[in-house]
């Protein structure tokens, strides 16, 4: 696999999981809070169930925030919020990556 590549699926990785984590917060939040209601558990297995997922999404958002493109070395994402391809160079992120040019 090249390094281009490699390095855009750790991206696709990253944002993947940040989007999971988001979209999976509340409903997870509130099936543990719904599964555990009246007992003495609730308050902490919610917090600590909220908690993980937010801070699975907060490491997610800052890593897909703070990824460099393989190509340009620009940050991937500042101008153009949807991350699907470079803001600087117009790399892209899905389908499949154009070939690394060979010096010479
Ligand atoms: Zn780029």
């Amino acid at each position: 696999m090249p390094e281009i590549e490699k390095q855009l699926a750790w991206y696709r990785t990253w944002q993947r999981r940040g989007i999971y984590a988001f979209i999976s917060l509340v409903p997870a939040t509130a099936l543990t809070l719904w599964a555990s209601g009246g007992t003495v558990l609730a308050a902490p297995l919610v917090i600590v169930v909220g908690g993980s997922i937010f801070a699975l999404f907060s490491v997610a958002y800052f890593k897909v925030l703070r990824f460099r493109c393989p190509r340009c070395a620009e940050c991937f994402t500042t101008k153009n919020r949807s991350g699907r391809s470079c803001a600087n160079c117009g790399l892209p992120a899905y389908g499949s990556a154009p070939k690394e040019s060979k010096p010479g």
